[in-house]
């Protein structure tokens, strides 16, 4: 029985466990560091103990006993993927809420997860240990351990590999503390597509359907959506089956992703399995009805599946839209500063994970990551334009952000119509420019009423009075 756990994490994903522990009745513990004293999950949390570094596994699994938890729940990033970390808290008699220690290892080497869904037949990206010939240039440098878009280089012909494998072994090195690299097939305009896979302890395994995460930036998610436009229902049998054959080759014990990448004439190639909750885990529940934390506590508690394949389905659209304290027009530079406004998003089929609100101070020790954006609606039309209706809802005032930016991107023809790939911001350089000078997130208009705050594309009802503006000392933006 699990009945209390510690997250060991921060920013919009510890709020969102803390939500699901709590409705399980779970306690729960958060931790933190000190320029997260005042942050949001520490408020929302049972208790609160304050650590020196998110990353120091030792001593959160000690934190972890200290407050008399009895499981960890990682959260993504951070420790999330370090099967050091899911040992020591075994060894400690703590449930890790995540797969087994060797399942984490192997797959977070490229090479090696690459391997195994080979012998388990799944179709993978061609890798090279050398240099791959003449003709298959442009290639990918990749670093083994890599992960979060990093350690990536486009490499265009043969004079160019030397340095481009020097330079991403040293960034690997620094990053992930494994130098080792190696060079995959670069696949023209692809798209990645996703799979939720769920593993119990008892051998079953389901997958909870696609997600299509082809918006990105730096090779980082952006706008994620499911279903995909681009899968057909035969698609979705053979990729889904792809998926299940690759939890049941490392015997997948918890919430994992299986992570492809489809070309454009529809064939598609493993690209690797993240073996924890993924950012865009939302748009997977607005569409089955699952809530995945709370499958991840049950299969940790060695609960069995209570359902079949046959019995998951999805209903309408999910889109998930990433906000993030950057901006896009200067190469999605990362802004920091105080949150003075902060006006949220509702109506029907809206959900808001976020990890911060009014007040809010966002710095630049963590990943400027704020907020996702979620949304359901019947179709994909429908939810496309509620995604809309919700960004030109959502305030937030401060600090500067690409809410404004993502409200364009899906505003683009080829997004209303499913005309996705990974070079779509590349090739979309319109979503980039602010029209006529207007500023982006706002202006001052004076009007016979008094000054209020408007934006010209939000309708006049939605104004929050001057004062709130004034104080947040955020007008000279405007
Ligand atoms: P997902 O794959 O869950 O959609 P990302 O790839 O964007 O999401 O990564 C999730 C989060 O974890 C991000 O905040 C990212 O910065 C971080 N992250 C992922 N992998 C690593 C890693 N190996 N090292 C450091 N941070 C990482
Ligand atoms: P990470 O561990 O950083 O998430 P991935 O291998 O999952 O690394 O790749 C991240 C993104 O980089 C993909 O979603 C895709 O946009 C791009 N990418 C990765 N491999 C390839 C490839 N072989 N060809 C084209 N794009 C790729
Ligand atoms: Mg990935």
């Amino acid at each position: 029985m699990i009945r209390k756990v510690l997250i060991a994490n921060r920013g919009e994903i510890a709020l969102r466990i803390s939500c699901t522990l709590r409705e399980m009745g779970i306690q729960t513990v958060a931790v933190f560091t000190e320029p997260d004293e005042h942050a949001l999950h520490v408020q929302s949390a049972h208790e609160a103990r304050e650590i020196s570094s998110y990353l120091d596994a030792s001593e959160i699994v000690r934190t972890a006993k200290e407050s008399g938890a009895d499981a960890i729940h990682p959260g993504y990033g951070f420790l999330s993927e370090n099967a050091g970390f899911s040992e020591a808290c075994e060894v400690s008699g703590l449930v890790f809420i995540g797969p087994r220690a060797d399942t984490i290892r192997a797959m977070g080497d490229k090479l090696e997860s690459k391997r195994v869904m080979q012998q388990a037949g799944i179709p993978i990206v061609p890798v090279w240990n050398g240099s791959p010939p003449r003709s298959e240039f442009p290639v990918l440098v990749k670093a083994v351990g890599g992960g979060g878009g990093k350690g990536m280089r486009l490499v265009q012909n043969v004079a160019e590999l030397q340095d481009a494998l020097a330079s991403a072994s040293r960034e690997a090195s620094a990053a992930f503390g494994d130098h080792h690299v190696f060079v995959e097939k670069y696949i023209r305009q692809p798209r990645h597509i996703e799979f939720q896979i769920l593993g119990d302890a008892h051998g079953n395994a389901i997958h909870a359907f696609e997600r299509e995460c082809s918006i990105q930036r730096r090779h980082q998610k952006l706008i994620e959506e499911t279903p995909s436009p681009a899968v057909t229902p035969e698609l979705r049998i053979q990729m889904g089956s792809a998926a299940l054959a690759a939890a049941r080759a490392v015997k997948y014990r918890g919430a994992g992703t299986v992570e492809f990448i489809v070309d454009p004439s529809g064939k598609f190639y493993f690209l690797e399995m993240n073996t924890r909750l993924q950012v865009e885990h939302p748009i997977t529940e607005m569409t089955t009805g699952l809530d995945l934390v709370r499958e991840q506590v049950l299969i940790a508690s060695g609960e069995k599946l209570n359902y079949a394949q046959s019995d998951l389905y999805q209903t309408g659209h999910a889109l998930e839209c990433r906000i993030y304290a950057e901006v896009p027009e200067e190469n999605f530079r990362p802004d920091t500063g105080v949150i003075e406004v902060f006006e949220r998003p509702s109506g029907p089929g809206i959900r808001l994970d976020t990890g911060v609100g009014r007040g809010s101070v966002v710095s630049y020790h963590f990943d400027p990551l704020l907020a996702k954006l979620i949304v359901w609606a019947p179709s994909r039309r429908a939810a496309i334009d509620r995604m809309k209706r919700a960004l030109e809802d959502f305030v937030l005032l401060g600090v500067r952000n690409n809410i404004e930016f993502l409200r364009r991107v899906i505003s683009t023809d080829d997004f209303g119509s499913g005309k996705l790939d990974t070079t779509f911001l590349d090739r979309h350089g319109e979503v980039f420019n602010v029209p006529n000078e207007v500023p982006v997130e706002a202006v001052l208009v004076a009007s016979t009423v008094g000054a209020v705050y408007d934006r010209p594309d939000r309708p006049a009802g939605h104004r929050l009075p001057l004062q709130d503006v004034w104080d947040s000392g955020n007008w000279r933006n405007s």
